[in-house]
């Protein structure tokens, strides 16, 4: 396994590769690697030939007054964890190599940036979308791998790639959670052991919430999020419910009338403990 820091080191690397007929998989991640990051590069390691897997704490998509400077790092503990899971390749740029002088380009995935997480961190996915067009010229990968857990931005990234034609495909992995539900993420160990075991009904309230849809129990989705939120506050005192949305998969809209409505919904939300925000969602189909 090697330690790339170089944006022409990996680019020269990964033309090699290619002309070997051998097939990339690229996993972005912001490092302080955990069980969910390690089964997306399991599936990297499953279906292709080399791994590269990108470490890199990406400015642009922290907006003023964000953990930037708190979000966890330790290069040394992601690299056993890499080296364990058979990656060919770590990314690790500093942010002057990624962002040099005069940086001034952003791609801007208008309509779906702005809806749910876009209404709180306003600016977050231009600097998701930037960095990933970025990561994948740099990569060159055939497969891109992102986590269900950042619904929107998977959502988001897909219409980027058919947007600019990029050539390179998606696959999406299931959210890894703990013994209790909660969504694993980096973010966790800002959590008290009370504040995580609350934490649980996050995952309680979603599954409950695609029970009732799916057997048609509730009909307005305003009546079913107010359902919802009120078991989270009874449930969970130290939590603080910042939204929740139920919506499509490809427009991000709410869906109004839950019994009408067919085809894929997601429910979605972000909840803070403390300062720490944690957000999860879950997806599925109405026939
Ligand atoms: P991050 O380092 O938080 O930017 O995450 C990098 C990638 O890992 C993203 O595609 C996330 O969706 C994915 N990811 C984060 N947490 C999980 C999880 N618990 N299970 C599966 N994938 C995850």
């Amino acid at each position: 396994m090697k330690v790339i820091k170089d944006i022409s080191a990996l680019q020269e690397i990964s033309d090699y590769h290619r002309i070997l007929r051998k097939k990339i998989g690229l996993v972005p991640t912001m490092g302080y690697l955990h069980e969910g990051h390690v089964s997306l590069l399991l599936n990297a390691r499953d279906e292709c030939d080399i791994v590269v897997v990108s470490v890199f704490v990406n400015p642009k998509q922290f907006l003023p007054g964000e953990d930037f400077k708190e979000y966890p790092r330790d290069f040394l503990r992601d690299y056993h964890i890499c080296k364990k899971s058979g990656v060919d390749y770590i990314f690790n740029p500093d942010e002057k190599e990624m962002y040099k002088e005069n940086y001034f380009t952003y791609v801007n995935v208008k309509e779906l940036s702005d809806k749910l997480e876009g209404i709180y961190r306003p600016g977050h996915f231009t600097g998701v979308a930037t960095v990933v067009l970025k990561l994948i010229n740099i990569a060159k990968p055939h497969c891109v791998y992102f986590g269900e857990k950042d619904a929107q931005q998977a959502v988001i990234i897909d219409r980027m790639f058919k947007d600019l034609d990029v050539d390179t495909e998606m696959r999406i992995c299931q959210t890894m959670r703990e013994d209790n539900g909660l969504a694993i993420s980096s973010r966790n160990i800002f959590l008290n052991e009370n504040e995580r075991n609350e934490a649980a009904i996050l995952n309680k309230v979603l599954n409950e919430g695609m029970n009732m849809v799916l057997e048609n129990r509730v009909e307005r989705c305003d009546e079913l999020k107010k359902i919802l939120e009120e078991k989270i506050k009874s449930e969970s005192p130290n939590s603080r419910l910042q939204y929740m949305s139920i919506t499509d998969d490809k427009l991000l809209d709410e869906i109004e009338n839950l019994n009408e409505y067919k085809g894929e919904i997601i429910i979605s939300l972000a909840a803070f403990y403390g300062d720490t925000r944690l957000i999860d969602n879950v997806s599925f189909t109405k026939m």
